[in-house]
């Protein structure tokens, strides 16, 4: 990540413009997340339409998602595989509810060099077609399944309305496709990759999330049931955060994967998809930022401690080295440190900057300290300063890390509180979308006549039906018939 940082020695040009520059979010929420993207370096546009560049500094986000999931699918029994990106168009055809739901968005190969091809090619717009027709081979006896494999790869949805990270054309996920004997095996499956996203989503991005099942018009074009995870981002619009699809065997059956049972009858599979994506980056982003940009959870943070020599009197010869001497300590300790001794930016400079690139701690170091063998420690989260001791440092900071880390998903837990309303009559569901916006838990019949009036009316959608949602004696906030349950509205990206 070194060539991440430009200037370096003596380079004297002048300095990249401040964070100030960062539309303050109350102003423009939408133009404040495209300020930080772009400041903070995460990624760029490109001559592609609805394509997005992720930077390093994206990238290395992303890397440590993808490292901390695949380490959680792996110790549930999965294992990673790679699929084609191309599918030919007559498999998509197979299962109609999958090809009226993905057949606006594909992209379509129609030649290939100078010919014109016999059977025009889709990109993948996610893989349960050719996954599916491949596990039809493999999967001849019960002794074959279940069929664990995930698949990091990317995906292309031809999107109108494109927003970096939040909704692209192309984009990078994970797909998980699993079989099994039994349509009880495939439930627990589905339920227990739900709840490794919701642990993931809470523990490592400090993001929490309300889990629950979709509606029938909200799942997954396809499945039997979808169930997914829901986040607050800080303008009150929720974030779709994760999928896990019950499929079924409506996919078994349009791509013949049929097995032989225990009792010898031949019978067809239960299987289940579910993804994640670099959608998650979009989710931090409006999770935690604030107006001096953003703020990362120290666990997803490729930079969680900044080093800032105070370049005063002869501060190569007595602060760098010390600044060094931290910095290869907490390497040791297994931080992931920055030290930024660029001589052509000043201390104020780069603390801003690494503000708005939401390094967690920054620690500064200059002759003063050096003299009270102290540093002076400052986090990104609260942006509260005070000295450390410099005996004993690494310690202190991995505690310092890890109180951030909580923090940062009490925060948000309290904001999504203050912002999750009830509503017992329509009036009120109306009044709460338009005023303090936040999600809305409300009794709902379960009548998808219900979901798509308040939706044309309100613009908020039904995010999921949450488990241990109450069975409420009430009401349905749309149409006054007894309520099948709550369930949680909100507008959403
Ligand atoms: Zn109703």
């Amino acid at each position: 990540m070194a060539e991440q940082v430009k200037g370096g020695k003596g380079g004297g040009g002048k300095e990249p413009p401040q964070a100030t520059e960062i539309t303050p979010q109350s102003k423009d929420f939408s133009q404040w997340y495209l300020d930080v993207v772009r400041r903070a370096e995460l990624a760029d546009y490109t001559p592609v339409k609805g394509c997005m560049a992720i930077r390093p500094y994206g990238y290395a986000i992303w890397e440590l998602i993808q490292q901390s999931l695949d380490k959680r699918f792996k110790a549930t029994g999965h294992v990673n595989a790679y699929f084609p990106l191309f599918i030919p168009a007559s498999l998509l055809m197979k299962e109609k509810e999958h090809v009226e739901g993905f057949a606006p968005q594909v992209a379509w190969v129609t030649r290939g060099g100078d010919e014109e091809l016999a059977e025009p090619l889709v990109v993948r717009p996610t893989s349960e077609v050719i996954i599916g027709t491949l596990y039809s081979k493999w999967i001849q006896s019960w002794r074959d399944l279940p069929v664990l494999i995930n698949q990091w790869a990317n995906v292309v949805r031809w999107e109108k309305v494109t927003r970096p990270f939040l909704r692209t054309t192309e984009f990078l996920w994970q797909e998980g496709h699993t079989a099994h004997e039994t349509e009880a095996e495939a439930q627990e499956e589905t339920m227990r990759i739900l709840s490794l996203y919701k642990e993931f989503a809470e523990s490592e991005l400090a993001m929490p999330v309300v889990d629950g099942q979709k509606s029938e018009s909200e799942k997954f074009a396809g499945a039997s049931r979808t169930y997914s995870i829901e986040a607050l981002m800080g303008d009150g619009r929720a974030l779709q955060a994760g999928t896990s699809h019950h499929l079924g065997q409506n996919f078994a059956k349009a791509f013949s994967i049929q097995f032989q049972g225990r009792d010898k009858t031949l019978q067809h599979a239960w299987t289940t998809s579910w993804g994640v994506s670099t959608r998650l980056i979009g989710g931090l982003i409006m999770t935690h930022g604030d107006d001096n940009g953003l703020v990362l959870p120290p666990r997803v943070a490729p930079y969680q401690v900044v080093i800032v020599p105070i370049p005063r009197g002869n501060w190569q010869e007595t602060v760098l080295p010390k600044a060094r001497e931290i910095a290869a300590e907490l390497t040791r300790n297994g931080v992931r440190v920055m030290l930024d001794d660029r001589d052509a930016y000043t201390p104020g400079w780069k603390f801003a900057e690494w503000e708005l690139r939401g390094v967690p701690v920054r620690v500064e170091i200059g002759p003063k300290d050096i003299e009270k063998a102290q540093v002076v420690v400052a986090r990104r989260d609260t942006r509260e300063k005070s000295p450390l001791p410099a005996d004993g440092l690494a310690a202190a900071i991995l505690t310092l890390l890890d109180d951030i880390q909580k923090a940062l998903l009490q925060r948000a837990l309290k904001f999504r509180e203050e912002h999750t309303t009830r509503a017992a009559t329509y009036d009120e569901f109306k009044c709460a979308m338009e005023g303090r916006p936040g999600f809305v838990i409300a009794g709902w019949c379960g009548s998808g006549e219900c979901e798509a009036t308040i939706k044309a009316e309100t613009q908020a959608t039904l995010r999921n039906i949450p488990f241990g949602s109450e069975r409420v004696s009430g009401t349905c906030v749309r149409c006054g018939k007894p309520a099948e349950g709550e369930a949680w509205f909100a507008k959403s990206y």
